[in-house]
């Protein structure tokens, strides 16, 4: 973390987990374990339809509301899609996109992750842009190319003004729901030449002020180890993001340099 320059985020991913009821009880269990003082910012970003019930629960606990993808288009007959102003008409101020679940399982593209950054840019969210090598990628040693590649294709046609309010988070996929976390020196390696692909793109004062979050299997026990590398500005929580005594353990981790 370097708090001098940039934002800390913790951010958790609920995926298609929770409902409207658990979402106030999960809020006043956090608020309960939370640390007092605070040096960071904390999001949960949850299926959309729990973003309102997130935006008014949250409010009692400085959490903010995120969702987890959005559309493309602006409006119009695109079936259950959810554009960037109906995220910002429920009170989102970030959102996932490109994260590897919706790369597999949707086949997004390179392109349509940054044409999806760049719709939630037009109106103000914070996008959380996904990167990250598979196993195969990274026993070929391709962790660094390709991280560099998708980071640049993610960026297209972003300004130097709209890259100081995006979000990188490095998720090697081999370490997302797996339990098998990056050694906190492979993933400051990863996240360091993410922020010297953004330097080469738009020089070094917007580099330094791009917070990039580490995810796959962050908890409770080894968030501190990953938080404290120079280049690991906070996380993107899955798993443990369910559990608030485990979520507001990794906040609190962030206090810790
Ligand atoms: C994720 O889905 O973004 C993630 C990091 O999941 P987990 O923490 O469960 O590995």
């Amino acid at each position: 973390m370097n708090r001098k320059y940039r934002k800390t985020v913790i951010a958790g991913n609920w995926k298609m987990n929770q409902l409207n009821s658990g979402v106030k009880p999960f809020i006043e269990e956090l608020k309960a374990n939370m640390p007092k003082a605070r040096n960071c910012d904390v999001v949960l970003c949850t299926p959309a339809v729990m973003i309102q019930a997130m935006v008014r629960a949250g409010k009692d606990c400085r959490v903010a509301a995120g969702g987890q993808d959005v559309s493309k288009f602006e409006k119009g007959a695109y079936t259950g899609e959810i554009s960037a102003d109906m995220l910002v008409d429920v009170g989102a101020k970030y959102c996932i996109v490109g994260h590897s679940e919706r790369r597999e399982y949707h086949h997004e593209s390179d392109s349509l992750v940054n044409e999806k950054a760049k719709a939630l840019l037009s109106r103000g969210i914070v996008p959380i842009i996904c990167v990250g090598e598979s196993l195969e990628q990274r026993e070929k040693e391709l962790t660094m190319s390709y991280v560099a590649y998708q980071v640049r294709a993610a960026l297209a046609g972003i300004d130097a003004a709209q890259i100081r309010r995006c979000i990188i988070a490095y998720e090697p996929i081999w370490a997302i729901g797996t339990g098998r976390t990056a050694t906190a020196e492979q993933a400051q390696e990863v996240c360091s030449e993410i922020r010297s692909v953004i330097r080469k793109l738009y020089g070094a004062r917007s580099a330094r002020a791009v917070s990039i979050l580490y995810g796959g299997s962050m908890n409770a026990k080894n968030a501190a180890e990953l938080l404290a590398m120079p280049d690991i500005d906070g996380g993107l929580i899955g798993g443990a993001s369910l559990k608030p005594v485990d979520f507001a353990a990794i906040v609190a981790a962030t206090a810790q340099e």
